[in-house]
């Protein structure tokens, strides 16, 4: 029997609301405190970002998408590498 704030219903219907399974009532109550609450707004913000990171990940279908993490990993620490060869040597010179 515990009332539930609006800021717990969004937090918990957050994720049907944005596929809106939520109740059109409901939907329109919740969507009308997120737009008036900060708190809510950042979390509505940061699902919406996680959901077209992973919307952007599935649509460009990697045939493997480990392999291409291993390989800019691996380009990114050559560069590293390479800038702290060259900042070594002209150290050295000067
Ligand atoms: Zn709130």
């Amino acid at each position: 029997m515990s009332e539930e704030s609006a800021c717990d219903q969004v937090q918990r219907l957050l994720g049907e609301l944005l596929d809106c399974e939520v109740e059109a009532v409901q939907a329109r109550v919740l969507r009308e405190h997120v737009a008036h609450c900060e708190l809510c707004a950042d979390r509505q913000a940061a699902e919406v970002h996680v959901r077209q990171i992973v919307r952007e990940r599935v649509q460009q279908r990697c045939p493997s998408p480990p392999n291409l993490r291993a390989r800019i990993l691996v380009s990114i620490h050559r560069e590293t590498l390479t800038r702290i060869s060259k900042t070594g040597k002209s150290t050295r010179n000067g």
